[in-house]
This record gives structure tokens, C-alpha cells and sequence, in this order.
């Protein structure tokens, strides 16, 4: 499309002390993408997450978000700007409910039948989480809370999705129920950029991939050529 990209980032730096995590980086997600970050651990990956939510204050480069630099801005602030990640660990309120689980991720509106339907809408998508709604967290399978995590997050209505290693820890069972619910919120059309260990499927599920290697982007292109690449298959699908 024409229009502005949903997030760019040029010349991305992240340096811990004298340590450079993120070495210069570009990337791009446009209007309704899923968009990939791949690549070995170490990488730069959260790293990179984190520069771009405001977690970090990058060493370097810029965030422009809908064409609006918001380069080091503050996460809260970032989020009523509906720019939401779901965090590595994902970081569910255990003691409480799902239901509170998710009446908090809409803290940034006021819209309370907006917040009602909003949570309707999601106990469809994520059968479980409407099972045990009145449950707390932290009864629940960590793939449960995978999904909570998620659902929680879209509770902001957000205009961009960050996903920090969804599938990290979970069964394959569950691996693969994450992903589905992945490509239903891309039907939703909300724009989501998914950092990833499980590099197969991930450029499955996306529009388009990056490679990330020591700090840098070392590849990108459309997904479905990146999981022919010989190079992308001998280095992060395993195969030969
Ligand atoms: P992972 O899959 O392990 O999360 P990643 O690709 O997300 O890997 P980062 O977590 O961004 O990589 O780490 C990039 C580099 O920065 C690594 O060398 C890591 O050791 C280093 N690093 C990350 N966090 C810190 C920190 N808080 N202090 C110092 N160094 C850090």
C-alpha cells in the first residue's frame, strides 16, 4: 500500500555499558502485516522489542510510529497510543482472576461497554480463558496464560502487537494453539511484529521475515521465500 508503515525503525541502537546489543538496525511493519524477527539467542531480538516499546532508551536511531517519532517515549504512554507488547514471561497477574486479567489491560479506555464486548469478543476467540474466567492466572498452564497474556494485551485495542517469544516453554500442543490464535488476530487485522525462536513457524504465520545476527539484520524479505532460502533452512529451520 500507499500509506504511511504502522511502525519504521532506522539505524536502531542498543548498547547495555559498553556492550552493543543492537548494532544499527532497519525495520518495517505495514498496515494488517505480521511481520517476523528470527534469529539465534543473543541476537538482539527483545532488545530490540524493548527499544522500540519505550522499555529501553535506544543508543541510536529512530521509531517512527504511524510516521511519528516516538523514539524513546514511555511505554505507558505508548500504549495509550496503542502500541502494546506482550512481554517474554508474559507477566499474567497471578493472583488475579481472568476476567481481571483482562478488565486491566483496558486500563488505558473508558469505554466500559466497549470493555464488556471487547472481552465477549476474545472469550470466542480464547475458548479456555472464558472457561475459567473466574479463575486466578496463576491456576493456569503456562500455554493458558500464553493465550491470557495475548488476549490481555488486545484488550487495548491496539494498533500494533509486539509478541516476545510466544511459543517459549510451551507443549507442542500448545505451540500450535498459540499460532492459530496469531493468525486470527492478523485476520482482525491488527498489525503485529512476532519475535521468534521456532523460525518455521513463525515465517509461516507471516507476511514477512528478518533475520537478526549479533546485533544486526543480517536478511529480510517475504516470508514464504525466506522458508526456501537454503541459507534461512541450513541456519534456523534445521535443515540441510
Ligand atoms: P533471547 O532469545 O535470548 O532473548 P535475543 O535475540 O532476544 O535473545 P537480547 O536478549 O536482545 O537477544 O540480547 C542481546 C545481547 O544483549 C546479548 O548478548 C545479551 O547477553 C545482551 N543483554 C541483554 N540484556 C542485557 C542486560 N540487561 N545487560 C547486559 N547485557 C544484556
Amino acid at each position: 500500500t500507499t500509506s504511511q508503515p504502522v511502525l519504521k525503525v532506522s539505524s536502531l541502537k542498543v548498547a547495555y555499558g559498553g556492550i552493543q546489543a543492537v548494532k544499527g538496525i532497519d525495520l518495517e511493519v505495514r498496515d494488517g502485516e505480521l511481520v517476523t524477527l528470527i534469529g539465534a539467542n543473543g541476537a538482539g531480538k527483545t532488545s530490540t522489542l524493548k527499544a522500540i516499546t519505550g522499555v529501553l532508551k535506544p543508543a541510536g536511531g529512530e521509531v517512527l510510529y504511524f510516521g511519528k517519532a516516538v523514539t524513546g517515549t514511555d511505554s505507558f504512554k505508548l500504549v495509550e497510543q496503542g502500541l502494546a507488547m506482550v512481554p517474554e514471561g508474559r507477566g499474567v497477574f497471578t493472583r488475579m482472576t481472568i476476567v481481571e486479567n483482562l478488565q486491566m489491560g483496558a486500563f488505558v479506555r473508558n469505554d466500559a461497554q466497549g470493555i464488556k464486548d471487547d472481552i465477549e469478543k476474545w472469550f470466542t476467540v480464547f475458548p479456555r480463558l472464558k472457561e475459567r474466567a473466574t479463575q486466578l492466572a496463576g491456576t493456569m498452564s503456562g500455554g493458558e496464560q500464553q493465550m491470557l497474556a495475548m488476549a490481555r494485551a488486545l484488550m487495548s485495542r491496539p494498533k500494533l502487537l509486539l509478541l516476545d517469544e510466544p511459543s517459549m516453554g510451551l507443549s507442542p500442543i500448545m505451540v500450535e494453539k498459540v499460532f492459530e490464535v496469531i493468525r486470527t488476530v492478523k485476520a482482525q487485522g491488527v498489525p503485529m511484529l512476532l519475535v521468534e525462536q521456532n523460525a518455521k513457524l513463525a515465517l509461516e504465520a507471516a507476511d514477512r521475515g528478518y533475520v537478526m545476527d549479533s546485533g544486526l539484520v543480517t536478511m529480510n524479505g517475504a516470508a514464504r521465500d525466506m522458508l526456501t532460502d537454503p541459507k534461512v533452512r541450513a541456519a534456523y529451520l534445521g535443515e540441510v
